[in-house]
């Protein structure tokens, strides 16, 4: 785990060593609760680092300032915990809840902040879809990260919603990122949002290249988003 403080002060982000046993230490929670609990298919350590832990990192370069006592990240489809556990993990302040529709995946969540004894993370079991009208959610969240979890115009249905105005949706897309992002404007501006800009992730190693396009919400979302549990993806606006 040493060169993942090389690699997150790449990003920007200085890692203290027990930040470092932290992701030590969630390493080492992911290989043992693989057998139980599909997760990930990357599981040696250099991959882990750099598939998952610094590409999590990489959402940073999308904030918009400094992270103060009272900024709200929320991950939508958070899986194993990315982006969003790497990212408490380093930025200690940001108040943190991540939603996963799988129990099974959730339970290793609760677990794993648990076992890191990280304060001011809520783990949410659930659809984005019906989250996404609660109160205390919807229109809630300062940033919205998701990596992996739907297309663009579906991704905006699940993650606008979430964020307040003014805030952003950051989405971790790869390099072919432009004709997604083109397609979706329309979803996009039916949430709420505009596509503000697509950030280019500095290259590590061997890895794809990979994009954050960064949405941000102008005006509240309309009453009848997000739609029904599985339509956002079914059928995206376009
Ligand atoms: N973000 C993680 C996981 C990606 S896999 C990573 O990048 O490693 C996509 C995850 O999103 C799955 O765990 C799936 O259960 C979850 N998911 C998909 N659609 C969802 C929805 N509508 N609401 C909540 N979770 C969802």
């Amino acid at each position: 785990m040493r060169r993942l403080r090389e690699e997150a002060a790449q990003l920007g982000i200085d890692l203290s060593d027990p930040q470092l046993r932290l992701f030590r230490r969630y390493y080492e929670e992911l290989v043992r609760w693989r057998s139980r609990v599909n997760l990930t298919a990357v599981t040696d350590v250099e991959g882990v680092r750099s598939r998952h832990f610094r590409d999590s990192l990489s959402v940073a370069l999308a904030f918009p300032g400094p992270v103060g006592e009272g900024t709200r990240l929320l991950d939508v489809g958070s899986g194993a915990g990315f982006p969003g556990l790497p990212l408490k993990i380093a930025f200690p302040r940001l108040g943190t809840t991540l939603i996963e529709a799988t129990a099974k995946k959730t339970a290793f969540l609760g677990h794993l902040v648990d076992a890191l004894g990280l304060a001011g993370v809520e783990v949410l079991t659930g659809r984005a879809e019906t989250l996404g009208r609660e109160d205390g959610l919807r229109e809630a969240f300062d940033l919205v990260a998701a990596r992996a979890v739907a297309g663009l115009p579906a991704l905006a249905e699940l993650t606008l919603p979430f964020c307040r105005l003014g805030g952003l949706v950051i989405a971790q897309k790869g390099s072919a990122v432009q004709e997604e992002a083109a397609g979706a404007g329309r979803a996009i501006e039916a949430m709420g949002g505009v596509l503000r800009e697509v950030v280019p992730v500095p290259a590590s190693g061997r890895q794809e290249r990979r994009t954050l396009v960064v949405l941000e919400k102008v005006a509240p979302t309309p009453e009848r988003y997000p739609r029904r549990p599985g339509i956002p993806v079914k059928r995206p606006l376009w």
